[in-house]
């Protein structure tokens, strides 16, 4: 980690936060002004045409980085590990954290939900037929756990079969001894060099975000300040205090580390996470902040991570279990305390079966409500008001994705505190020389 600080110079320009939010500001402005003056013109050639060309260009060359990025960080995570039961320990906490957290979160939530209660007196005639599809049985997920075709799993982006055939790779290559080393040593390299292209894309980051913070501002305009207001503001509070209270406190209880320099150092991850509404297509941001801004190893993060992105999402918990809440109240369905009860068991079950993809939490909530008996057409509710609430409950998911990476980095003594403790490590800054990773 010794180029750490390589762009942290003071002075030597905007950081790329600023830029990103520069970019943000940017598309809201463009794409409201365009709203006033809508034309076939505007829809076809702006929106549709340049906006998303360049916007899904961004979120494409983040895609692209996904699959070698986790391959190949995980390999060399696994292989610098060296002793498979120390994997299996890394595994334990791991697991034990993410499923900690996404229990906290949905709890809050129905809480949250019970107590302010978002859906009393909701008009639903209004509500359009949902057709939803269901989230893959917990059988389904076991059972493709171990790719018969690892190029297929690739190819298709399904991320724990990838992690677990990078594990396997990554544990031959201790056990492989001269050869192993060698086969090590060329993942390494790749991996330095795929990091690099990591920084290149952020770098282009805020024209990204400007074309898609355009379009959307354009396409949903003010609307979500109608009726659903109660339930949006309930459901960005939750996230708000899941992020600012329930990590911090776990954060600080078991490393001692300081929250306020950890929500600091999150800041260009939740851009990208927020632009993107993808825990996924941020892997390779979050998997840079944790190690070169928080300073954990490779080693530890290359497994979170990835792991963190597919089976960690406490935003979407949270949404989940107000929308539970809402949707009851809204059709006045009285769950029972054990049918609570059992949603918080089914919410954390489900999000370990999905990707970390746009839109997936509704789908899963459809067959969470399948589940509890509540009507499938209650998601087209809140379908409208959806997008916002997935951007902003994918930076939650990332956070809680780094912040349990810390927290195992640290217990595992794989935390450089000299990095985590300098406010500047791993700033990328708009200089003219080029970027390192
Ligand atoms: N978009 C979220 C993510 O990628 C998942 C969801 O809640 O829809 O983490």
């Amino acid at each position: 980690m010794t180029e750490h600080n390589q762009h942290s110079s003071p002075g030597s320009g905007l950081s790329l936060n600023s830029r990103i939010l520069i970019g943000l500001a940017v598309g809201i402005v463009i794409g409201l002004t365009l709203r006033l003056f809508s034309s076939e013109w505007i829809d076809v050639w702006l929106i549709d045409g340049v906006f998303q060309v360049i916007g899904n260009l961004f979120i494409n060359a983040l895609q692209m980085l996904v699959v070698p990025l986790v391959l190949v960080s995980l390999i060399c995570g696994a292989s610098a590990l060296g002793d498979p039961s120390r994997l299996g320990r890394l595994g334990g906490k791991t697991l034990a954290l993410y499923l900690l957290t996404t229990g906290i979160a949905v709890t809050l939530a129905i809480t949250a939900g019970l107590v302010i209660r978002p859906g009393a007196g909701a008009d639903l005639t209004s509500a359009a037929e949902y057709v939803g599809n269901t989230a893959p049985s917990l059988v389904e997920v076991l059972i493709a756990l171990i790719p018969t075709n690892p190029i297929r799993a690739m190819a298709e982006g399904n991320m724990i079969p990838i992690i677990i055939f990078a594990l396997l790779i990554g544990v031959s290559i201790t056990l492989a001894g001269d050869a192993g080393r060698r086969t090590r040593g060329i993942f390494e390299d790749f991996n330095a060099v795929i990091m690099r292209l990591v920084g290149m894309i952020m770098h282009v980051a805020p024209y990204g975000v400007t074309a898609l913070i355009a379009r959307l501002a354009y396409t949903a305009g003010g609307e979500f300040f109608g009726n659903l207001a109660v339930y949006v503001v309930l459901v960005l509070s939750i996230l708000i205090i899941h992020v600012v209270i329930t990590y911090p406190l776990i954060l600080s209880l078991l490393t001692r580390l300081s929250p306020i320099l950890f929500l600091r150092k999150m800041w260009a991850a939740w851009l990208f996470a927020f632009s993107t509404a993808s825990s996924n297509a941020t892997i390779p941001v979050t998997l840079r902040t944790v190690e070169k801004r928080l300073g954990a190893d490779n080693k530890i993060a290359s497994f979170t991570v990835p792991l963190g992105a597919t089976i960690n999402m406490d935003g979407t918990a949270i949404m989940q279990g107000i929308a539970t809440a809402f949707i009851a109240q809204a059709y006045g369905i009285d769950l029972s305390v054990t049918q609570y009860l059992s949603v918080v068991v089914l919410v954390i079950m489900a999000s370990i079966g999905a990707a970390g993809v746009p839109g997936v939490g509704i789908v899963l909530l459809a067959t969470v409500f399948a589940q509890v008996g509540l009507p499938q057409e209650g998601i087209a509710l809140i379908l409208g008001v959806d997008r916002i609430l997935d951007m902003a409950r994918t930076a939650v998911n990332i956070t809680g994705d780094a912040m349990v990476t810390t927290v195992v980095a640290k217990s595992e003594g794989e935390l450089d505190e000299s990095i985590y403790n300098d406010p500047e490590a791993g700033v990328i800054r708009d200089d003219p020389t080029p970027a390192s990773a």
